[in-house]
């Protein structure tokens, strides 16, 4: 009985995937609101819940973060154009995937504010529309696992001038088949943690 009461909980809110956002851009709260909506709006079209809860970081060349201890299934980072010229060969790329270790499931993604300035100057949308989408697309990486990207839509690399068209319309989103698989991701990931914190908790307390 006492099991049964611990486990409830748990399961109700279980296919909700958590996502802590470390902002390191200073991105105005406005924004970062708006990119919210545009964000958990494409991962509602596709039919999975997200949870979005932002962390302001300050980054500094000489300190090393542990982003395994950054609460949340997923740790999305919004950063700078300096960290891009430390963290990436090409400052020109809008994001990428943090390797994971062998035989753990990739869970940190990173996105580039200044190439999201950049794509708003070019395609006349709002830097939230940008950056609700491309954190989406890094998001999508970690949920549809390898050969993620597609010659149409939300995943294709780089994205074409239909597809920012398609985000200034509010309509560059999941197709089918994608959504099926991030559904299906978001429940093997919430239910992975959930295992990790009832063995967390410790078992006959
Ligand atoms: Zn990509």
């Amino acid at each position: 009985m006492r099991y049964l009461v611990f486990l409830l909980p748990l399961a109700a809110s279980a296919q909700v995937l958590n996502v802590t956002v470390l902002d390191y851009a200073s991105v105005p709260p406005a924004t970062l609101a708006a990119a919210r909506e545009v964000f958990t709006s494409i991962y509602r079209k596709a039919g999975g819940q997200v949870q979005w809860t932002v962390e302001t970081r300050v980054w500094r060349p000489d300190q090393t973060v542990r982003l395994a201890d950054v609460p949340g299934d997923i740790v999305l980072r919004i950063c700078t154009e300096e960290m891009a010229k430390s963290l990436v060969r090409k400052e020109t790329i809008l994001g990428y995937v943090q390797p994971s270790a062998e035989r753990e499931l990739a869970r940190v993604a990173t996105v580039f504010y200044h190439r999201v300035e950049d794509l708003k100057a070019a395609t006349g949308s709002t830097p939230a529309q940008v950056l609700g989408t491309a954190l989406a697309h890094e998001l999508g990486h970690l949920l549809l696992g390898k050969g993620a990207h597609s010659r149409a839509g939300i995943m294709r690399c780089p994205w074409d001038t239909q597809e920012l068209r398609a985000i200034h319309r509010g309509q560059l989103v999941f197709d089918r088949r994608q959504s099926l698989t991030i559904v299906n991701s978001i429940a093997a990931r919430t239910g992975l943690t959930m295992a990790a914190n009832a063995f967390a908790a410790g078992p006959g307390r």
